[in-house]
């Protein structure tokens, strides 16, 4: 990641980033895969905005720095524009990145307010990225609108990574190839600017657990482990084998993030036999992206990257601690 290229894709690995939670926990709390039963993501405990800033000023007087990550499991929108508000009524000149739900409150009315406070960047899990999946998942919301979301961004000029899983229980083959013909649609569009397939792993604290006979899973024995029992081995008879996935769609997200690949029959990454896309080949439409928009997106590449164009081998990440009367950085 550290010798990527891609501007959305260094975020992690390359600048120094000053660490803030908007919120404690999630104030969605409902996906099927995550942990909500754990206090992190059930409980919702937000800040308010004024606090926020205040934090920010903060951050900044006592190090200099004026780029932040909002280390949020899940950004919540309202809060989100009550800190971008603060943030220009206060004259600040910061950049910022965070995770958000890609949810029908981010229009693009707030991508556009986001986008004037700072907001280089933002993640979001699409998850398996079909509707009958991200209904299960609940996630609540469904592809048309994760589309808007990310267009809004886009064309608010701010860089769009996605989370990908694969592998959830009942996902067939037919809906594999669709999620990525979907994400194809995506980078086409430039809609989405990086993303990542994580292999779905179930763990005792999430709603996924629980639900195993309803899922048709069959939990496995675990084992022995010193520490703690978090991710559970589990079967699914008469399911589908997701493992002879993993290379092509990694191969495929790699060279969609490079600018390749991206008019390619999907079926042509995989070494396999895999069903026809049946997503529509036009889902994702309107990608005529103004110049203006190709402007403002060139412009926030260049200050993500921050550092020129050529990919460099960095890691530094500061932590900053809040011990009740200043900041503490960690070096
Ligand atoms: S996956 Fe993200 S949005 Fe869903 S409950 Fe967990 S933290 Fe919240």
């Amino acid at each position: 990641m550290a010798e990527s290229p891609n501007p959305m894709h260094r975020l992690w690995s390359e600048r120094r980033w000053l660490k803030l939670a908007l919120a404690h926990g999630c104030y969605w709390h409902r996906c099927t895969f995550c942990d909500t039963c754990l206090d992190t993501i059930a409980r919702f405990d937000p800040a308010d905005a004024k606090t926020v800033v205040g934090w920010m000023e903060a951050a900044m007087a006592q190090t200099g720095e004026r780029s932040f990550h909002f280390v949020d499991e899940a950004a919540p929108p309202a809060l989100l524009a009550a800190v971008a508000r603060r943030i220009l009524d206060r004259g600040l000149e910061v950049e910022w990145w965070t995770n958000i739900r890609f949810e029908r409150h981010f229009t693009p009315a707030l991508a556009d307010l986001l986008a004037r406070s700072g907001c280089l960047a933002v993640t979001g899990g699409l998850e398996c990225a079909t509707d009958r999946l991200l209904a299960l998942l609940r996630k609540g919301f469904d592809l048309a609108q994760a589309t808007r979301v990310m267009a809004a961004f886009a064309r608010a000029g701010v860089l769009v990574h996605a989370y990908l899983m694969y592998g959830y229980p009942t996902q067939t083959a037919q809906e594999t190839v669709d999620a990525l013909e979907l994400v194809r649609q995506l980078f086409a569009a430039s809609f989405l600017d990086s993303a990542y397939w994580h292999r779905f792993a179930l763990t005792v604290h999430s709603p996924a657990f629980r639900a195993a006979d309803q899922l048709g899973i069959r939990i496995l024995e675990t084992p022995p482990t010193a520490f703690a029992r978090n991710e559970v081995p589990f079967g699914e008879p008469g399911g589908e084998d997701p493992a002879p996935f993993a290379a092509g769609l990694r191969r495929a997200v790699y060279n969609f993030m490079h600018g390749e690949g991206l008019r390619a029959d999907v079926r042509s990454w995989f070494e396999f036999p895999v069903p026809r896309p049946k997503l529509a080949r036009g889902f994702v439409r309107a990608p005529q992206i103004t110049s203006a928009t190709a402007t403002a997106k060139a412009r926030t590449s260049a200050s993500a990257a921050g550092l020129g164009s050529q990919p460099r081998i960095r890691c530094r990440v500061s932590m900053l601690v809040w011990n009740g009367s200043s900041f503490n950085t960690t070096p």
